[in-house]
């Protein structure tokens, strides 16, 4: 089967795994400090905290951005659940706004109707890797003094206006999950030019504890001091020693999608029968995590069938996402189907194409030969 996404892992990220494991750190060490400065470096912002995935990544950013019961968050849902969830886990309230038909990112003209009073963040979510508008979706977000947490998770080396997405929002998202720009296994990280954010994030991954600026006298050199309610989501040494030498490929890898994907829009741009993902421009360039067409009208009740037919040929074709409130976990919270029928529509069309750094040529071909044998 080719998948729709996969690693990509050389013998330079093996050989430095194994240097990893034979030193004296294989957590908390001097790789863990190394890769979010370099990651900071990369994306042209001042601070990263890594984590142990991007869902802990997301669930950090609400807690610096103050996010708490009963406050409401604004976001798509055509996203993965994690999006969600990791607000929920905060008592929050996900309020779902719908997308742009042509990217699949929020909508920045629907936004301003669902803030209300009780409103704390906005999270765009770079859908597919494509950055969302971030700069009107920020304007919106300093007009109502409200924090932007961008989920990135698919998006790392995307860039919009000339800048590395990581730069731009008040806190951006990244995961680095096997099938993500880079890998570190499982992974995350946050960035953030705020250096509040940064202390208090450094602090809550590690249980909220400190060895440094106490609030009682400290009791002696093995004092340290919990002042918050934290998590363990540390990344470990092992981790970010991969995350390292796959940083050192990530413009490579952002590159050889992107061929894949003008090769996918070249050849398929006179067929009819499917809508096909827009290209970059000069505002926005994708770090193409995912290649999505979406069918025509017509159809739509096939689907399933197209998506039988294309795996049984051995393509690991996917859908992304499923409108996070159609899962019965949302269904219980009385979000009803029908409130965001663009994303709907979307999601209803939608077939993710095999996309990744060592997708060959052949396999691309035989891809494309596949599409237009049995797409219509
Ligand atoms: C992958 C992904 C996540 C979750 O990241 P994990 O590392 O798997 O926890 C969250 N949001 C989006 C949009 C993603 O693509």
């Amino acid at each position: 089967m080719i998948p729709y996404g996969k690693q990509t892992i050389d013998e330079a990220d093996i050989l430095a795994v194994i240097e990893t494991l034979k030193s004296d750190w294989l957590t908390q060490g001097p790789k863990v400090i190394e890769f979010e400065k370099k990651l900071a470096e990369y994306c042209g912002v001042k601070y990263a905290v890594v984590v142990n995935n991007g869902t802990a990544a997301l669930h950090l950013a609400y807690f610096v951005a103050g996010l708490k019961s009963d406050d409401e968050i604004i976001l798509s849902p055509l996203t993965f659940a994690a999006t969600a969830n990791a607000a929920l886990w905060q008592g929050a309230k996900p309020v779902f706004v719908d997308v742009n038909p042509k990217t699949g990112n929020i909508d920045p003209k629907l936004i301003e109707e669902k803030i209300t009073n009780k409103t704390r963040v906005i999270t765009p979510v770079d859908y597919t890797g494509r950055p969302a508008d971030l700069d009107t979706i920020k304007a919106i977000a300093e007009k109502y003094n409200l924090i932007v947490v961008e989920d990135a998770c698919q998006a790392f080396g995307a860039s919009y206006k000339n800048k590395k997405v990581g730069s731009i929002s008040d806190l951006t998202v990244f995961s680095f999950h096997p099938v993500k720009t880079i890998t570190t296994g499982e992974g995350g990280a946050v960035l953030t030019d705020n250096e509040n954010y940064y202390k208090k994030m450094k602090m809550f991954v590690t249980h909220g504890m400190t060895k440094q600026n106490f609030v009682n006298e400290s009791e002696g050199e093995w004092y340290m001091e919990m002042q918050m309610l934290g998590m363990n989501y540390r990344l470990t040494d092992i981790q970010c020693t991969l995350g390292l030498s796959q940083l050192k490929k990530a413009d490579y890898f952002v590159r050889s999608r992107r061929i894949i994907a003008e090769f996918y829009n070249d050849v398929f741009k006179d067929f009819k029968n499917i809508f096909l993902p827009t290209p970059d421009s000069f505002v926005e360039q994708s770090s193409w995590h995912l290649y999505v067409i979406r069918l025509a009208e017509k159809l739509v009740n096939s689907r399933a069938e197209i998506f039988k037919k294309l795996r049984a040929k051995g393509i690991g074709v996917q859908v992304h996402h499923l409108p996070v409130y159609y899962h019965p976990y949302y269904q219980d919270l009385k979000y009803r189907k029908g409130i965001c029928p663009v994303a709907e529509n979307f999601y209803d069309k939608a077939i993710s194409l095999p996309i990744y750094p060592s997708l060959s040529k052949d396999e691309q071909q035989f891809v494309i030969k596949q599409i237009l044998d049995i797409v219509h």
